[in-house]
């Protein structure tokens, strides 16, 4: 089975043709400059094709990345019915949406129900979704939620404690990102574990992180909120943050909220500490060289993650597996080592040699270690494909 898996931007529209039972990708690219003027960046066997293609929508750009895939040089497939379904990440599912779904007219009004709580992300992928109906009308679609892995969430891990009108009206409450990571690597740790009755800790740790408890299969809590904005301190997120703060700030500098949260989400976490980069490598580097406010910023990420893995061992009432995902978990020996430093009290016992690992699916934890901690790299497409194919096998 062929599944394309789409992740629409506002401006871009990253694809991958996959093989969701072996997770072969057949080639993947990028669609970028999306209404501005159009570039296609696509990559197939270790060959790179780069083409300017105007693309004022996303139907045109839709309609680039079926052109390359049939390509005499270029492309993998002879013609795109060899495409069986379409697999779409979108943000935001509210509570609407508990798991994927096949895309249909009730899906898309459902998907536009949640734009005020995805505003940035949910329209952008309804335009991913619009353009796959416009250029490949009829082929099954099936839309992918960021949010829905962590429905089964109890309420004391969900609800704010705000007044209920907001949660009755208006819906406001903990939904959580990443979930499709989280989904993806709680999968795999059960299957390498060989059982389901595990109390898992996920560290999602990449540009955004997230952490999520896990019970028998079952998402409990995650930090992440409303929004992506909640939990660990980010690339460049704040993190949890006392309200307050934004109650000063703008009063003081006159900002409006919306420039107060442009701040909070893109001008703070380990950038705005370290005053050097987003980029966990480029402040790992400046701190070698003594740079302080680096060696803050490395400090103060390992510091929130630790502390929420000491809440989520609390939660769940102890930990059998943790895990550790995305660009810094999975390439970060350093910071995985400086996370789980003081968490032997609770089993965590990281072996060095084990633990100088990047981008392999490996266990870093001691043999005698009670919490077994696993290298796991995240793998959302896969999960994306696997999804589509489930629902689209089942639908016929
Ligand atoms: P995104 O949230 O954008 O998907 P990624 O999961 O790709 O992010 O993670 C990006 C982060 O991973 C960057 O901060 C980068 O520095 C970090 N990273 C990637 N490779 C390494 C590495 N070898 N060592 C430390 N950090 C790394």
């Amino acid at each position: 089975m062929n599944v394309l898996v789409i992740n629409a931007g506002s401006s871009s529209l990253k694809y991958q043709l996959m093989d969701p039972e072996t997770g072969d990708v057949a080639a993947k690219g990028l669609c970028e400059r999306i209404g501005i003027d159009g570039r296609l960046t696509h990559k197939v066997d270790g060959k790179k094709a780069e083409r300017e293609i105007p693309m004022p929508t996303h139907s045109e750009a839709i309609n680039a990345v079926l052109e390359i895939l049939v390509d005499p040089e270029y492309g993998v497939i002879k013609s795109v019915d060899e495409i069986d379904a379409v697999g779409h990440r979108v943000l935001h599912g509210g509570m609407k949406f508990t798991d994927s779904c096949i895309i249909d007219d009730a899906c898309i009004k459902a998907i536009e129900d949640c734009i005020p709580l995805g505003p940035l992300h949910n329209p952008a992928n309804l335009m991913g979704i619009r353009a796959c109906q416009a250029v490949m009308p009829g082929k099954p679609q099936v839309a992918v939620f960021d949010t829905a892995f962590h429905m089964t969430m109890p309420p004391v891990a969900y609800r704010y404690a705000i007044e209920k009108k907001y949660y009755e009206n208006d819906d406001i409450r903990r939904y959580g990102f990443h979930g499709t990571s989280h989904k993806y690597i709680t999968r795999r740790a059960i299957a390498l574990m060989g059982r389901t009755d595990l109390k898992i800790i996920n560290c999602h740790l990449g540009n955004g992180s997230s952490l999520s408890a896990v019970k028998d299969g079952k998402c409990m809590d995650t930090s992440m909120g409303l929004s992506p904005l909640a939990g660990v301190c980010m690339g460049t997120r704040s993190g949890d943050i006392d309200p307050t703060v934004c109650q000063f700030i703008m009063n003081k500098y006159g900002l409006t909220a919306d420039e107060m949260l442009n701040d909070l989400n893109k001008k703070s976490g380990v950038k705005a500490l370290s005053g050097v980069s987003s980029d966990f490598r480029d402040i790992e580097g400046a701190a070698k060289e003594g740079n302080e406010d680096a060696q803050l910023a490395l400090d103060k990420f390992a510091y929130d993650v630790k502390k929420y893995i000491g809440a989520y061992a609390a939660a769940l009432g102890g930990c059998d597996v943790l895990t550790f995902t995305a660009g810094v978990g999975e390439n970060g020996p350093d910071m995985r080592a400086k996370i789980c430093q003081g968490l032997e009290y609770m089993g965590v016992k990281i072996d060095p040699e084990k633990n100088n690992t990047r981008g392999k699916e490996t266990i870093i934890s001691t043999d005698d270690s009670k919490v077994t901690v696993w290298v796991i790299p995240t793998n959302e497409e896969l999960m994306i494909a696997q999804d589509t194919a489930e629902l689209v096998k089942a639908a016929n």
